[in-house]
């Protein structure tokens, strides 16, 4: 089994150890024997996304979410949303999350046009949002805390769409509703940087797995040794639940 990793501008869409995600998804494929292919997408890069398995956007300053959104929306958005209606696999984080949105209006008043794909539109604040965060999620019928780190000032809000969990700690989507990310099909948005997926192995292998499923149907994953994640996931969760 193979699985093709798109990810989008790696040069320019890049904070707070995002690259982690991609290793992470790497190196879960490779203990158990899949193999996978990373493919950069940037600005001008020609892509046809029914190419790729898991697609993934990082985070980004304002003026570096100004250099893709064109690019994102106007050269490649009806491709993308193409695959993503197919069932495309497709994580953002921060900056990326917000781009997936209708639209992101920046601190200087910019309004960054997203793919549209997640019903929720994100308004810059006078306030950054940051620290730490613990959610409570439920994906694939299993309910789980995830942990993360955020940093941002737009307030992202949620329009039809489903929100990816519910705050424990931190500020999430907007700092007002409780709701952190969102959740489309296989797409799913959020703040938590972190990386997230190392930090959460659960997440990853969700992913790796609906990927597997749509490329080959019927699949199981093979269990790994996750203890010193859950560790160092509980000592995070218990540190900042205590407070
Ligand atoms: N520029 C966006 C904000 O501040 C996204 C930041 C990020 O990706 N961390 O809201």
């Amino acid at each position: 089994m193979k699985l093709v990793i798109g990810h989008m501008y790696p040069d320019i869409l890049n904070l707070y150890g995002d690259r982690g995600n991609i290793l992470a998804l790497k190196r879960r494929c490779e203990w158990r024997n899949i193999e996978v292919e990373i493919k950069p997408i940037t600005v001008d890069t020609n892509t046809n996304f029914a190419d790729v398995d898991i697609l993934f956007l990082g985070g980004g300053s304002d003026r570096e979410q100004k250099m893709v959104s064109d690019d994102l929306t106007i050269k490649k958005g009806k491709n993308l949303k193409t695959a993503i209606e197919d069932g495309l696999t497709v994580l953002g984080i921060c900056g990326g999350y917000q781009l997936l949105g209708n639209y992101y209006q920046t601190a200087k008043g910019d309004k960054l046009k997203g793919v549209g794909v997640l019903d929720v539109w994100t308004v810059a604040g006078t306030k950054r949002m940051i620290g730490n965060v613990v959610i409570e999620v439920n994906i694939n019928e299993k309910a789980f805390k995830m942990v993360g780190f955020e940093n941002h000032s737009g307030k992202t809000y949620i329009g039809k769409a489903k929100p990816l969990g519910k705050i424990i700690i931190g500020s999430g989507n907007n700092g007002e509703d409780k709701t952190e990310g969102c959740v489309y099909k296989n797409v799913y948005g959020t703040y938590l940087h972190g990386p997230v997926l190392p930090k959460n192995p659960e997440f990853a292998d969700y992913l790796i797995l609906s990927a597997l499923k749509r490329k080959y149907g019927k699949i199981e994953l093979v269990p790994l040794d996750d203890s010193l994640e859950k560790t160092a996931k509980q000592s995070i969760i218990k540190r900042f639940i205590k407070k």
